[in-house]
């Protein structure tokens, strides 16, 4: 599609960040970029409308921003997938294995049902252990996950901590 060359070129590879060594990839300027912007949200529109999703789930931060414009297009219900002690009623939680330590994705209860069908949306897969636990989350919750939408996947890490998804 020729949409995607002009959006990887808005993106900005910071060096170095947050750490050494680590080759950030900032959305940020995707952001300022409307056309870039829209056509990131367009081409999601085009590939997940007629496929009766009921649910997109975005991941704390940069899916909050990517998630809801695509659920109002195909009409979805938009639910965020937060940090632990961020949502204020009664949820369920998944932890995850990062490079050092462990991090936790927290869902209200209530906010999906047994036949939803969602879609999950983060800006960036690296290793695939963030979207696993999104989708362990929902699927806890009855929902069926029908796909997981990133804007970038980090070509060098192509392994998957977790066989089964
Ligand atoms: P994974 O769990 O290893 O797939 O890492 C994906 C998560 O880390 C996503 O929630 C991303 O937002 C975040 N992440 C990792 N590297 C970057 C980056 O270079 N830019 C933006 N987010 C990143």
């Amino acid at each position: 599609d020729p949409r995607i060359e002009g959006i990887a070129s808005s993106i900005r590879v910071v060096p170095n960040f947050p750490k050494p060594g680590i080759m950030f990839q900032d959305i940020t300027t995707l952001l300022l970029d409307p056309k870039a912007f829209k056509n990131t949200v367009d081409l999601f529109v085009e590939r997940y409308t007629g496929k009766d999703i009921t649910v997109v789930a975005g991941i704390e931060a940069r899916g909050f921003i990517f998630g809801p414009p695509i659920a109002l297009a195909i009409g979805a219900k938009f639910i965020p997938l937060r940090k632990p002690r961020k949502l204020p009623g009664e949820v369920i939680s998944e932890e995850y294995v990062l490079e050092y330590g462990t991090d936790c994705l927290q869902m209200h209860i209530g906010a999906v049902q047994p036949g939803d069908r969602a879609l999950v949306v983060d800006d960036l897969i690296a290793t695939g252990g963030t979207l696993c636990a999104a989708i362990k989350l929902l699927e806890r919750a009855g929902a069926e996950v029908v796909e997981c939408a990133c804007v970038i996947e980090l070509p060098e890490l192509k392994k998957r901590l977790t066989p089964n998804y």
